[in-house]
């Protein structure tokens, strides 16, 4: 497995791998991985026929009272998490290298990224698209692999790639879970033991607001209200936002007639958790695969 610390470097690699033929899958992590990352790996595997994982705690997607100084990194158990996982090469940059003096040129989708998230995180997919292009045009991957887990994340990508016809195609994989049902995430680590045990409910509100979907209930404000419901079995938690908006444009939605998102995010202290469930109205329900390609 190759450590690829430079841009050069990594440019040199690709290159040599797609002149003797090769695909090359593309992972983009922040690091301090863990099995939802791997999942991914596996995706990236099954489409190409090499696997690159970057591993880059992007500061341009921090905003000034967020955690960039405490995110959880760890390189050596990253390395050795790849190896094993028969990744092929790491592309790990430092922040000067990706962001050198001068810096100046940033992208921006304009349409998706104002709600959810991007509200009550300013120039997060700003820093979030910047990145991920310059991660595409410095490896030039046939596909990308992303996960569900980010939905906002992964629709904005989705929308650029497709905006500034970038030559990728993109993979997007399902939420990898603990056994208890927590969205696996590197910010689970940073929990206090008793914010750990609170945090289980997110998924179970989610897991109720499905059920209920199924059963027939539709509307909006029924099903914020179930969530919530559920949520106050977490009173450390302080909820950012509990939401239903239409899977495609992110618009919230008054009742789900097409396929729709419940994305929540709440703090436990400064951590901030999300996770999302896809909602489908009963005449759909037959389409349920989580994995999907675009
Ligand atoms: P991060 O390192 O948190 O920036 O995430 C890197 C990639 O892994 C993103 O595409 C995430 O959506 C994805 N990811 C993070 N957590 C999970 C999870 N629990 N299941 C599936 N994918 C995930």
């Amino acid at each position: 497995m190759e450590i690829l610390e430079t841009i050069e470097a990594a440019r040199r690699w690709t290159a040599s791998r797609r002149a003797v033929g090769r695909t090359i899958g593309f992972v983009p992590t922040m690091g301090y991985l863990h099995d939802g990352h791997l999942s991914l790996v596996r995706l990236a595997r099954q489409q190409a026929d090499v696997v690159v994982v970057s591993i880059f705690v992007n500061p341009t997607q921090f905003g000034p009272n967020e955690d960039l100084a405490r995110y959880p990194r760890d390189f050596a158990r990253d390395e050795a998490l790849c190896r094993a996982e028969g990744v092929d090469a790491i592309f790990y940059p430092s922040p000067a290298m990706m962001y050198p003096p001068g810096y100046s040129t940033y992208v921006v989708e304009e349409a998706l990224g104002n709600g959810l998230c991007g509200a009550s995180r300013p120039g997060h997919f700003r820093g979030v698209t910047t990145v991920v292009a310059k991660l595409f045009n410095i490896l030039q991957p046939d596909c990308g692999v992303f996960g569900e887990k980010d939905a906002q994340q992964l629709r904005i990508i989705r929308r650029m790639v497709r905006d500034l016809d970038i030559p990728v195609a993109l993979i997007a994989g399902p939420i990898a879970r603990e056994a208890d049902g927590l969205a696996m995430s590197s910010r689970n680590a940073l929990l206090s033991p008793e914010n750990r045990a609170e945090a289980v409910w997110l998924s179970r509100a989610l897991t109720a607001v499905q059920d209920a979907v199924t059963s027939g209930m539709l509307d909006r404000a029924g099903l914020i209200e179930i969530a919530q419901r559920i949520l106050t079995n977490a009173p450390r938690g302080k909820i950012d936002y509990v939401t239903v908006v239409d899977d495609e444009t992110l618009v919230p939605v008054e009742r789900v007639e097409r396929p729709a998102l419940m994305a929540l995010a709440v703090f436990f202290g400064p951590t901030r958790l999300i996770d999302n469930v896809r909602l489908l109205p009963p005449d759909h329900q037959s389409a349920t695969s989580s994995t999907s390609s675009t």
